[in-house]
């Protein structure tokens, strides 16, 4: 059987990457402290790449000096690799939206988001797997219209969207996204953290069904995954 890639939810906006030749990639990664977190945070401590959305204690958690044991690839905009240098992680490449980095056979391509951050500003993801595999995570934002763009662009495979009102787009938003984005499947995230957040994913299927029907959503448990 050929190798997949596997997307693990964390739980919140932490995900785990883990393409087909075994690259391992950890974005977001708010592990202590994470009550949705499943994981321990030493079982991260040999990951090959780390990417961060924006600078939030619930996408960086607090001391990173755990990952430091492969000396993994950070991918942040150059004032997140500042602030993350005090948090432990010493070398990273500073990228910015629209740029693209290869990694091994991994490319990383930085893309806009809307919301706030302390360094920098806050970005997304979209991730080329080895066998050409794209996965699009939005970070925290509002829905915008570059989404429909990004759609035409790229043959997005997963999307990975906040849906928990409030600090980022509501499940009508998130859906409205995903019917820009045109991707195959889509994950929600960055709900039911916290009880101010939406709780489930319940409308957020609903209105994908309606206004994206071509997209399916895959709603995981924190610790959960799927496969592409
Ligand atoms: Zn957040």
């Amino acid at each position: 059987m050929v190798a997949k890639n596997r997307v693990r939810w964390l739980g919140h906006a932490a995900f785990e990457i883990v393409t087909a030749e075994g690259v391992r990639i950890l974005i977001d990664p708010w592990i202590t402290g994470n009550p949705s977190c499943p994981a321990e945070k030493e079982e991260f401590s040999d990951v090959d790449i780390i990417l961060v959305s924006h600078d939030h204690f619930d996408h960086v958690g607090e001391d990173m000096s755990y990952l430091l044991r492969a000396e993994p690839t950070v991918a942040v905009q150059p004032e997140v690799l500042a602030d993350l240098k005090n948090k432990g992680l010493q070398e990273g490449i500073g990228m910015n939206v629209g740029g693209t980095v290869e990694v091994g056979d991994i490319q990383i391509t930085m893309v806009q988001a809307f919301h706030s951050s302390g360094s920098g500003s806050p970005c997304g993801y979209i991730l080329t797997t080895e066998d050409e595999r794209k996965i699009y995570h939005a970070g925290d934002t509002g829905v915008f219209a570059t989404m429909q763009v990004f759609g035409d662009m790229y043959d997005i495979d997963v999307a990975l969207l906040p849906i928990g009102s409030v600090y980022v787009m509501d499940p009508l938003q998130a859906a409205h996204a995903a019917k820009m984005l045109r991707a195959d499947t889509a994950v929600p995230m960055h709900y039911g953290t916290f009880p101010a957040l939406v709780q489930d994913a319940d409308e957020f299927s609903e209105r994908v069904s309606e206004l994206a029907p071509d997209t399916q959503v895959c709603v995981l448990r924190p610790g959960g995954e799927m496969s592409l």
